[in-house]
């Protein structure tokens, strides 16, 4: 119904605060129902150099002193920026099941990210059982053996005879079975889960403080964007309070967004694979949210157009309230990226992951004079072979993952069949 807000002042205040803390005081602003107390040991533990590689989890990285920056979001466990709120989301979930003695297996299927980043974010935790299915060969190298080498009693890897969209329908049908699901308590992690939105407005609010001395100064950021997730994040932080000028929603080829946000007219569909599989999606779950606060926050509005969106495959926002003024959008090709990529490592040093270099080109062909903020969601070692292309060298691998490749894999192969998993669920519960 609103947004709590943040006064320039409190900003003010978190500017000496560490990640954690500035975690606590946004995420307490949304209620949690967690105690105050408890909520900042989970942050504490959740946040740590341990884990992200950092003291300060996202820091930012200057490319222009002032006026360029990368947030970089991909310090942890799986090198994407999806590990900081899928990291919170699982300790709150087990915290949860902790409370109610009750215990929760998740099923899932991926292409790529999630899965690893709810791998990692699962791995040893006592209430919760992970089945993640993920299609036989169609991941890149870095990704599987990520994956597949975590050895923990409460993950099991599924991999599936099949496509990514065999493994969706298969997780669909299951949870379509309802008797099944109650008795297996299954539960999801998906990307709509509004306490992933919340922790990642937390890394908005901690780069504005970061990038800014005085009350009222602004920023923009750029986001390379697939399900809308992140770049609602971003607006969300602006709903808040947050002094942020424009957000400048990047897609790659697959520009269902960006033809949105120029036009008004939302058409789910998919040109083809990219460089950038992450944002190879055709609908953005997200945008049902950003949709129904333009929409002047109309439950009936929103629900008339998802309608339409379900009979005529599209919805056309009506002129007069079109999108909010400061939601910018662009697409990269391919080919723009590998330019980007050459463009950042000349003039910068710093080697970009494909996903970020969408978001570096649109947000520079976007910016005005107010300081450009780009969200660095993966780091390039996931993504060697665009980067050779790119680069003629292959980025370095980081420290931690240099042993991956001799560790033995932990799978199962399994058929595109709704009741092969079903028996294998029933079997390890
Ligand atoms: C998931 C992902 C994205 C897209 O983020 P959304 O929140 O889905 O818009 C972009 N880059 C990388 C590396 C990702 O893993």
């Amino acid at each position: 119904k609103h947004y709590p807000q943040l006064s320039g002042k409190q900003l003010h205040t978190l500017r000496k605060c560490d990640y954690p803390t500035v975690a606590l005081e946004v995420l307490s602003l949304f209620g949690s129902g967690i105690p105050w107390y408890d909520l900042s040991i989970l942050l504490r533990e959740t946040y740590t150099k341990k884990v992200f590689g950092t003291e300060e989890i996202t820091p930012l990285k200057w490319l222009e002193p002032g006026r360029l920056a990368l947030l970089q979001l991909s310090g942890g466990p799986t090198l994407a920026f999806k590990d900081i709120p899928l990291q919170l989301l699982g300790r709150l979930m087990n915290y949860v099941l902790e409370k109610e003695d009750g215990t929760l297996n998740i099923l899932g299927a991926t292409s790529g990210d999630t899965g690893s980043a709810a791998a990692y974010a699962l791995a040893g935790k006592n209430r919760l059982r992970l089945f993640m299915l993920s299609p036989y060969g169609r991941m890149s190298r870095f990704q599987q053996m990520q994956m597949y080498t975590l050895n923990e009693r409460n993950i099991f890897n599924l991999v599936v005879n099949g496509t990514f969209d065999d493994c969706q329908k298969v997780m669909k049908e299951v949870n379509d079975d309802a008797e099944f699901k109650e008795k297996y308590h299954l539960g999801a992690m998906n990307s709509i889960n509004w306490a992933r939105i919340a922790a990642q407005v937390v890394y908005y609010v901690y780069a504005y403080c970061k990038a800014t001395t005085n009350i009222g100064d602004e920023v923009s950021f750029s986001v390379p964007s697939g399900n809308f997730g992140n770049a609602l994040a971003a607006h969300v932080a602006k709903q808040m309070g947050v002094p942020i000028r424009d957000i400048i929603v990047a897609t790659n080829e697959n520009d269902v967004l960006d033809r949105f946000f120029q036009t008004g007219e939302y058409r789910p569909r998919m040109w083809g694979d990219t460089s950038s599989p992450s944002m190879d999606i055709s609908v953005a779950s997200n945008l049902e949210r950003y949709v129904h606060d333009i929409e002047g926050f109309n439950p009936a509005k929103t629900a008339r157009l998802w309608a339409s969106l379900k009979s005529d495959g599209k919805f056309v926002l009506p002129k007069s309230g079109r999108n909010a003024r400061w939601m910018l959008s662009g697409k990269a090709t391919d080919a723009e990226v590998l330019d980007t990529i050459r463009m950042v490592y000349r003039e910068y040093n710093t080697i970009i992951d494909p996903h970020t270099a969408v978001g570096v080109k649109v947000g520079l062909e976007r910016r005005d004079d107010t300081p450009l903020i780009v969200a660095e969601t993966a780091q390039p070692a996931k993504f060697a072979d665009t980067i050779r292309e790119a680069l003629g060298f292959e980025p370095p691998i980081p420290e931690r993952f240099k042993g991956l490749a001799d560790l033995p894999e932990h799978t199962t192969r399994i058929d595109p069949d709704a009741e092969a998993v079903k028996q294998f669920i029933a079997a390890h519960v």
